[in-house]
């Protein structure tokens, strides 16, 4: 397929942040993406660039790419690739190479009549389809939200066969939390996810409020701790408290029996290997342990993780790697060493839905997508009951 032209423009992220949308052009069709961005991020995502700088970036290298005949997604990213020169994408930027990447395999999607899925699950060479759970962010802290909760997000896993009543499910669980959060602490606060914040530092009290609300078989809980965010020298600090790894492995311990938890999401630093291992080697047959900063959808660090026995599950971030193709890569890989994958968005994010596709063109186990309070979280999940409709 061959690009005739490609509009780039910077648009405003959900955090009111500049980021990049690009419409691209093959003929009579026309296929557009935009980009998010992390807050949490790890420290070996590739870099990205400077918003009005891609401006520039694109004109230089964009008669490298029009009318050139691409066949498929890897050969579109690997010229981009080439074209940036770097390892870490700190030429073009990650953003400005995942936004066309995005962009691309959605119109070769078009260009053959295809849902951007299906091309997905040609290239994955996938037979059989499942929904994955999702992963509602209802109850954050962290970095995502000022005098909050220490851990980043308190999350509610739908496990329907439905993304429909899922989702419901999650509206109603937030009507709910809404009563219970203004009645026992008297704010009503949200993060960047949309979730509510509330000022506390028991790192416990989301796990606590969402499970005295929750009331269906069908639900889990999970965390995403973001450990990384308040590891210095050694130490977890968590409100006036300090934790070492080995009594930050006590407290997950605890949690355990007390909570329907399903998943952990960095529960050490990425680089407090020594907390995977321990947690790893504890609890790798109770629940999911899900690395992000850790693995940052790289094959390298995902391979080097499961060799060292740290993780049983992966989240995939497009942005952390910077193109579809490697993001894909990522992933069969994973599936091979037979990992857990959690497809997910950034904490700044747009009304771009490919995610969606991703995660249910490669029959991902989860889909994280914040709070259904938010337009740019809301459209993923809903672009997700539309394949339910399209495929039913
Ligand atoms: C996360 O850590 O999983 C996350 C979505 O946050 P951010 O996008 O800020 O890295
Ligand atoms: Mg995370």
């Amino acid at each position: 397929m061959k690009i005739s032209d490609i509009n780039l423009r910077i648009i405003q992220d959900s955090r009111g942040e500049d980021t990049l949308e690009v419409v691209v052009i093959a003929d009579a069709l026309t296929a557009i993406a935009s980009v998010p961005a992390g807050k949490s991020k790890g420290k070996h995502e590739v870099f990205s660039q400077d918003p009005t700088a891609c401006l520039t970036k694109l004109e230089e290298v964009k008669d490298k790419i029009l009318n050139v005949d691409f066949v498929s997604v890897s050969e579109f990213d690997n010229r981009l690739k080439e074209l940036d020169g770097t390892i870490n994408k700190s030429n073009l930027g990650g953003n400005l190479i995942l936004v066309l990447s995005i962009a691309f395999t959605k119109l070769l999607a078009k260009s053959n009549n295809l849902q951007t899925y299906q091309l997905i699950e040609q290239v994955m060479e996938k037979k059989s389809r499942k929904f994955p759970y999702l992963y509602f962010n209802l109850i954050g802290g962290g970095l995502h939200a000022k005098d909050s909760l220490p851990f980043q997000e308190y999350l509610l896993v739908a496990k329907f066969a439905s993304p429909l009543e899922g989702l419901e499910y999650a509206k109603l669980q937030v009507s709910k939390l809404k009563e219970d959060i203004i009645k026992n602490f008297g704010e009503e606060r949200y993060g960047d996810e949309g979730a509510f914040a509330i000022k506390n530092n028991d790192p416990l009290l989301g796990l606590e409020i969402l499970k005295r609300n929750v009331d269906n078989q069908n639900v889990s809980l999970a965390l995403d701790v973001a450990a990384s965010t308040f590891y210095e020298n050694g130490q977890y600090k968590i409100g006036e408290k300090t934790f070492d790894t080995s009594t930050m492995l006590d407290l997950y311990k605890s949690l355990i029996s007390a909570f329907p938890l399903l998943s952990i999401e960095d529960p050490f630093s990425e680089d407090d290997k020594e907390g995977f291992r321990q947690i790893y080697a504890l609890l790798k047959d109770t629940i999911w342990i899900i690395g992000d900063d850790l693995t940052v959808t790289s094959k390298i660090l995902i391979q080097k993780a499961y060799d060292g026995r740290e993780i049983t599950g992966v989240i995939i971030k497009p942005n952390q790697i910077g193109s579809v193709s490697e993001t894909l890569n990522a992933i069969k890989l994973a599936k091979n060493l037979g990992l857990k994958i959690i497809v997910s968005h950034r904490s700044g994010e747009t009304n771009d839905d490919f995610i969606a596709d991703l995660a249910f063109g490669v029959g991902a186990d989860g889909l994280k997508s914040g709070s259904p309070t938010q337009p740019q979280r809301m459209i993923k999940y809903n672009r997700l009951i539309e394949i339910e409709k399209q495929i039913s």
